[in-house]
């Protein structure tokens, strides 16, 4: 399978407020992603981590430095081009799982969606009921998400992730909620994914058996990669 580059942001500096009170989180930051790698963030808490994952995640532009994704230039693009680029390229999975407590696990699946689209298909359904087969919840699919055990929620994030078929998911201590063996689970479902469909994937863990299972490792401090 050849790889190419799917992701680079160059020179990235951000700082949140300004005047005495501004802080520089990210110093000058460069990264490259290649399509498919699998690749651990690590970093002592505060380092920036999730700073970087909600730039490259496009939900916040950075102070100055590049970022271009498949080609694109997201720090010229307009925010409609932004939102729908990443609609169309980019999934997230969070730390706390974020399902609507009062849908099932198909509804939560498919609800970024349908609210997109303003209605809900039987192709999003039958999208949504793959992913879910995908990941193990086959005969979880109508269950409310507050009848999932925390691993099975997460799982269901990962499959609402997959929705459109993303180049790139980014994930911010997916397993940072998750006892052991939900956290093993998840990073399988992971790995599988990556393989199996050459999904990219940056995920940051403060986990060293998590960080294990990935092939790459980068780790930042002091707003820069240093390795
Ligand atoms: P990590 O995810 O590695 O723990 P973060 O990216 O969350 O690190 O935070 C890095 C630094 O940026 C921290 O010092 C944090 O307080 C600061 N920071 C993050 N978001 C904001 C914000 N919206 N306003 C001000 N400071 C912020
Ligand atoms: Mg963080």
């Amino acid at each position: 399978m050849t790889t190419q580059l799917l992701m680079e942001v160059r020179d990235l500096v951000k700082t949140f407020g300004d005047g005495e009170t501004a802080t520089k989180v990210l110093k000058g930051l460069n990264l490259r992603l290649d399509t498919g790698e699998l690749t651990a963030l690590l970093g002592p808490s505060g380092s920036g981590k999730s700073t970087l994952l909600t730039i490259i995640g496009t939900l916040m532009k950075p102070t100055s430095g590049s970022h271009t994704m498949l080609g694109v230039d997201l720090t010229k693009a307009d925010d409609r081009e932004v939102t729908d680029f990443r609609n169309r390229h980019i999934g997230f999975v969070f730390q706390f799982h974020h399902l609507l407590p009062d849908f099932t696990a198909l509804e939560n699946v498919i609800f970024p969606s349908a609210v997109r689209a303003g209605r809900e298909t039987e192709a999003m359904r039958q999208r949504g009921r793959e992913l879910l087969a995908e990941v193990g919840l086959e005969n979880r699919i109508d269950f409310k998400s507050t009848a999932l055990s925390g691993g099975q929620k997460q799982r269901v994030a990962v499959a609402r992730a997959l929705m459109n078929k993303p180049e790139l998911v980014l994930a911010d201590e997916p397993t940072g909620n998750l006892d052991r063996e939900s956290a093993t689970q998840v990073m399988e479902l992971i790995g599988r994914i990556n393989t199996e469909q050459q999904t990219s994937f940056l995920i940051s863990t403060h986990d060293e058996k998590i960080a294990a299972t990935c092939r790459r490792h980068v780790m930042v401090a002091d707003g820069k990669v240093t390795g």
